[in-house]
């Protein structure tokens, strides 16, 4: 039996499942298709909810006596964009000029294809692992991420799964292959500040209480002074005002609100909750300066309204782990890669509460792009990474 040990082939097979998300598109069968003759056993749970589109998932285990490595990562990709403007079809997978191209190249069925392939070699050579391998395999992570690897993660583990290091394929790296590991990432927090005015003319401000007035104070607040200025493992915490909306057309009418909406990447300085609190200090200090505001005996009238689950901030610290992929990844490129906790969130940070994990993958350029697309020499190295990575961290088993 041929087994799947070409990334090009397995990724050009995934390309051409037009998975957008929410959509299987065929790409979770074709999963299956590969790993059943490697020994996989295979299981495809949907999760729905309330609002949002149910999702099919995919989690493969391929049992052994040892440590589980769990590898983990979606095959839905985002939409097209304008279809015309790609040199080659989105879901064609057409080669040219030694690259591949199509929708998920790189962001990130190229990643699992390569992963696929390592383990197919590794069969192929040693006859598999000395342990359990599973791919964690969702279709929900460029969508709402509600009917994904969270509800996977505890599907799994409700079944009595247990790992003992996960690698997310994640396109981690910037310009190339071997770039960069990430062993952690940022957390995320988006509020809004809504200050309540009294509406008023604009020729007689003493009758009303212009909202943008307080509102200046507040957001002054939260973009100085700085947070932190960073840790050693993290960028320093960065605050970003993303809106600010008063919605006035008049220009002689004080308006009775105003409203100014941030995101916050918040390093290990801080935590969800005490960034939250540091935020509602410094509001509720700034809610008293009369700078912008002579005269008024009152403090800044306002409400905060936190946006969504805030994202938390983990850091690795899995020597044996890091420590194995870095070798890997050195023995095929011949330079060691940065280990970053740089960039946006990623499912890793829902993975963090079971195993530790790090991200790597291909070379993130074109990602969400149109002409996303992956050198097939980048393919073969991955897959030879990965391969090495396998068979070194059985070899030296779990801490
Ligand atoms: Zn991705």
């Amino acid at each position: 039996m041929k087994l799947p040990t070409d990334p090009a082939a397995n990724l050009a097979a995934l390309i051409r499942c037009a998975s957008v998300t929410p959509a299987e598109g065929g790409a979770l069968g074709a999963l299956e298709d590969m790993l059943k003759p490697l020994g996989f056993s295979v299981e495809r749970p949907v999760f729905s909810e309330d609002g949002t589109p149910d999702i099919e998932n995919l989690y493969a285990r391929r049992s052994g006596n040892g440590p589980h490595l769990m590898f983990a990562g979606h095959t839905d990709v985002v939409p097209v964009g304008d279809e015309a403007a790609w040199t080659h079809p989105p879901f064609a997978a057409d080669i040219a000029n030694g690259e591949m191209y199509g929708r998920g190249a790189v962001d990130m069925k190229g990643g699992i294809a390569c992963f696929i392939a390592a383990v197919a070699r590794h069969v192929e050579e040693n006859g598999g692992p000395k342990g359990s391998v599973s791919l964690l395999i969702t279709g929900d992570e460029e969508g709402p991420a509600i009917n994904g690897t969270t509800k996977l993660l505890e599907w799994a583990a409700g079944k009595g799964e247990k790992w003992d290091a996960s690698i997310v394929g994640e396109p981690t790296n910037p310009d190339a292959l071997g770039d960069m590991i990430k062993i952690g990432r940022r957390g995320s927090l988006s509020g809004s500040v809504v200050v309540n005015g009294r509406q008023g003319h604009a020729a007689y401000p003493q009758l009303a209480d212009n909202p943008v007035r307080g509102l200046m104070s507040l957001v002054d607040a939260l973009l100085y002074p700085a947070f932190d200025e960073g840790t050693k493992d993290f960028q320093a915490t960065n605050l970003e005002v993303t809106s600010i909306d008063v919605g006035n057309p008049a220009t002689n009418v004080i308006p009775a609100k105003a409203t100014a909406t941030f995101n916050i990447r918040f390093n290990d300085t801080w935590t969800a909750e005490t960034i939250q609190a540091e935020i509602h200090n410094r509001l509720d200090q700034a809610a008293g300066r009369t700078k912008y505001r002579p005269g008024k005996k009152t403090p800044v009238d306002y409400d905060i309204v936190w946006r969504d689950r805030p994202s938390h901030v983990f850091l690795t610290r899995d020597d044996r782990l890091i420590e194995t992929l870095s070798q890997s990844v050195k023995t095929a490129i011949g330079r060691k890669p940065a280990l970053s906790t740089s960039g946006g969130t990623s499912d890793a940070r829902f993975i963090k509460d079971y195993c530790p994990v790090v991200e790597f993958g291909l070379v993130g350029k074109t990602m969400h792009m149109v002409d996303e697309r992956v050198a097939l020499a980048d393919l073969e190295t991955l897959t030879q990474i990965y391969q090495r990575f396998i068979e070194d961290w059985f070899e030296r088993g779990a801490a």
